[in-house]
C-alpha cells in the first residue's frame, strides 16, 4: 500500500448511529480493509479493496461520485472539508478497520479541518500510536471472543491503555451466544485501565442470521458491568431504524 494515497469505500455525511456520541452529525469516511472476521459484521464490504470508492459530493444528499482506488491523500481531504462546508460534529474514520491504513491516515490527518474521531476494533496498537497524536475521540471496540473465534485480550488491553489518553470509550457488541466469563473479563480490562472509561453495551442488530438480545439479558449485562465501571450505557444501533447510512 502507498502511504501517501487510501483506499477508501464511502465518504457521507450522516448521523452517527452507534456508541456514546449516538445522533451527532459525521463525515463518515469508511476505509477499506480489515484483519479480523466477527461474526455479524454490519461491513463485509468493507474487509477488501475495491477497484473504486464512492463519495458524497453534497452532505446530505447522496449525490455520490466515483472514485479511483487508492484515492490521493489532497484529492481525499478536499472531498472531506467540502462535506465540512456544512457544520459537522467531528469526522469519524472506519473501516472495516482504519488502522490498517495508519501510515496513510497519518498523513491524510492534518489536512482535516475537523475534529477527528476514530471507529476501531481496538487490537492494532502500534498502529495506533502512529496516529494518536492527531486524533481527539477514539470509539474501540471490545471483540468478545464467541464473535471472533480467537482471543486478543492482549491487544486489546496494549491499545486502551494507550488511547486513554484521549478522549476514548469501549464499545461491546453482546449477541444471545456471549458468555458471562467473556464479558467479565472485557468489563475487568477495562476496569484495571480506567474505572471511568464510558462502556456502551450494544445488543446485535438481529436483522443478520442471529436472534437479538433478549430485554432481561441487557439489564443482567449493564448490572454486571456496572459492579465495577462508573459509566455504563445500553445503546443499540440507532442509524439503523432511522434508515441512515
Ligand atoms: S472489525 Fe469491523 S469491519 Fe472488521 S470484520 Fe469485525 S465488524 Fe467487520
Amino acid at each position: 500500500m502507498v502511504s501517501d494515497k487510501l483506499n477508501i469505500v464511502e465518504v457521507f455525511s450522516s448521523i452517527q448511529g452507534e456508541g456514546e456520541f449516538v445522533g451527532y452529525r459525521q463525515v463518515f469516511v469508511r476505509l477499506a480493509g480489515c484483519n479480523l472476521e466477527c461474526d455479524f459484521c454490519d461491513t463485509p464490504s468493507s474487509r477488501t479493496n475495491m477497484i473504486e470508492g464512492k463519495i458524497e459530493l453534497t452532505a446530505g444528499k447522496r449525490d455520490f461520485k466515483k472514485v479511483e482506488n487508492p484515492i490521493s491523500i489532497i484529492d481525499l481531504s478536499n472531498y472531506i472539508n467540502n462535506l465540512l462546508m456544512v457544520p459537522h460534529h467531528s469526522v469519524s474514520f472506519t473501516g472495516g478497520e482504519p488502522l490498517c491504513q495508519a501510515e496513510g491516515l497519518a498523513k491524510l490527518l492534518p489536512h482535516i479541518k475537523g475534529c477527528i474521531y476514530l471507529e476501531t476494533n481496538g487490537t492494532l496498537p502500534e498502529e495506533l500510536e502512529l496516529v494518536l497524536p492527531l486524533i481527539h475521540i477514539v470509539s474501540m471496540d471490545i471483540k468478545l471472543p464467541s464473535i471472533i473465534h480467537q482471543e486478543v485480550w492482549r491487544q486489546h488491553r496494549q491499545f486502551l491503555s494507550i488511547a486513554n489518553a484521549c478522549d476514548t470509550f469501549v464499545k461491546i457488541v453482546v449477541t444471545n451466544k456471549t458468555n458471562g466469563i467473556e464479558f467479565q473479563k472485557a468489563v475487568e480490562l477495562v476496569a484495571a485501565i480506567d474505572k471511568k472509561i464510558p462502556l456502551i453495551i450494544q445488543p446485535v442488530t438481529p436483522i443478520y442470521d442471529c436472534e437479538g438480545v433478549t430485554p432481561d439479558m441487557m439489564l443482567l449485562w449493564q448490572e454486571q458491568a456496572l459492579m465495577l465501571l462508573t459509566d455504563v450505557r445500553v445503546i443499540p444501533q440507532t442509524h439503523k431504524f432511522m434508515g441512515q447510512l
